[in-house]
């Protein structure tokens, strides 16, 4: 049953070519999650997107790291993170379930090295901030870091094994997320959503840029009861957004390189290593078929996303740094994409100061994580309940009206 308040606004008649209960623009991982749960709470969803790989979801790493990716500052952030984590494998399971699809989903933690003195202390007070929130890290010396991972550098120092971080295929779980939209009535439109319709100073559709077969006039539109954008760090071009859709949202760009474990050796780890290399830090992510993912650059260049030889460099230095056997490895691919990056570093998910009209973005360097919880808020803002308490922080309104998290 469509939601009450969802179905109700469905009055206003502009000249549509297609009509449904929701449009969500953007099908990357936020995107078609909610449009999955959306369809499977009933609803009749139309996902839009140009299709033209072009989102951060197809580059990510795919760790789920609520432990290694707490900062100091970040407490909402965190606790948010944990509900995502705490979620993710009845979400997973859910999905493989539906899709016959794996979508590697490793529980093996974290291992966080440090490289020479400077980066142990670094990391040690990491360690000790995040014991105080109540997080498993147990401090490692130089062997007991080679016990678990035996490919490591001899002169890493020590570490910490970070065991509430766990890491998924994010390619794979795409794949399974669309392919579940799909299995559950998403109907996908091929397009760029360029502006949000109202009327009566409430949502009423979305106008695409490039005519639909069917389209009226050369000016196709979705006549909709509530628009949600979730169009990564795009989201902040779309015509008739309010605030802070409209300014919140940056592109960050990040750099990474996926390598393969030649056929007959063994696999090099067997858990996520996130190093820090004199002050600068790299992550080694291993999947189970071979490939490891080695990233990341954290680069304010606007919407650039070429790879530089720099990166390449610098990345395959730090991993060889701390995993020499890296050299060994084949650069199967080089990548680049654009982290939808926020003024306090947290997603701005909920309603927007247009009736009709739901934010699901910035998601920063945790949409993958928070894909799933972000999924499970929409849909329940969608057919009228509420989300979990830890959602408040992160309204849309936190920004206009001058309250920060
Ligand atoms: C190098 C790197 C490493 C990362 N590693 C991790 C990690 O390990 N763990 C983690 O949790 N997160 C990680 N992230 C962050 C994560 O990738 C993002 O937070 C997440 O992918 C955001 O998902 P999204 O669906 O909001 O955006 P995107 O994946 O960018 O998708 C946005 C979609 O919107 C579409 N679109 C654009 N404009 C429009 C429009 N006008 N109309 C309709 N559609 C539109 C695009 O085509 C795209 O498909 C990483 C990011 C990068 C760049």
């Amino acid at each position: 049953m469509p939601a009450k308040g969802v179905r109700s606004i469905m009055s206003a008649t502009v000249t549509r070519t297609q009509n449904a209960d929701v449009v969500v623009a953007g099908g990357g991982v936020i995107g078609t999650a909610i449009a999955w749960r959306a369809a499977a709470a009933g609803l009749d969803v139309i996902l839009v997107d140009p299709q033209a790989r072009e989102g951060a979801s197809l580059v990510a790493a795919g760790m789920l790291a609520p432990v290694s990716e707490a900062l100091f500052g970040e407490d909402a952030l965190l606790r948010l993170n944990l509900l995502a984590v705490r979620r993710f494998p009845d979400f997973a399971a859910e999905l493989e379930e539906l899709t016959g699809q794996r979508v590697g989903l490793r529980r093996e933690g974290t291992l966080a090295v440090a490289h020479d003195a400077g980066d142990h202390a670094a990391l040690l007070r990491l360690v000790t901030f995040r014991r105080s929130l109540g997080l498993d890290a147990d401090e490692l010396d130089g062997p007991e870091c080679r016990a678990l991972e035996p490919f490591l550098a001899p002169d890493v120092r020590g570490g910490a094994l970070f065991a509430g971080d766990w890491s998924v295929d994010n390619r794979r779980y795409l794949t399974a997320l669309r392919q579940a939209a799909a299995g559950a009535g998403v109907r996908a439109v091929r397009g760029r959503v360029t502006g949000v319709l109202a009327r009566g100073g409430r949502a009423c559709g979305v106008q695409l840029d490039a005519p639909e077969p069917g389209g009226i006039g050369g000016r196709p539109s979705i006549g909709c009861d509530t628009v949600v954008v979730a169009a990564g760090c795009w989201s902040g071009e779309i015509a008739g957004l309010p605030e802070p859709l409209t300014t919140a949202i940056r592109p960050v760009k990040g750099q990474l390189l996926r390598l393969r474990v030649p056929g007959g050796m063994p696999p090099v780890l067997s858990r996520s290593v996130r190093a820090t290399v004199r002050g600068a830090e790299v992550y080694l992510v291993p999947r189970a078929d071979g490939e490891m993912v080695v990233g990341a650059t954290s680069e304010e260049r606007g919407r650039d996303r070429t790879v530089t030889a720099g990166a390449v460099h610098d990345l395959l230095h730090d991993a060889m740094s701390v995993l020499p056997v890296t050299s060994e490895l084949t650069l199967a691919e080089t990548c680049a994409g654009l982290r939808p990056g926020t003024p306090d570093n947290g997603p701005l998910a909920g309603v927007t100061g247009l009736d009709g009209l739901l934010a699901a973005t910035g998601h920063f360097r945790n949409g993958i994580l928070l894909s799933a919880v972000t999924a499970d808020a929409v849909a329940a803002w969608l057919t009228g309940h509420p989300a979990e308490a830890e959602w408040a922080p992160f309204a849309p309104a936190r920004f206009t009206a001058g309250v920060r998290s």
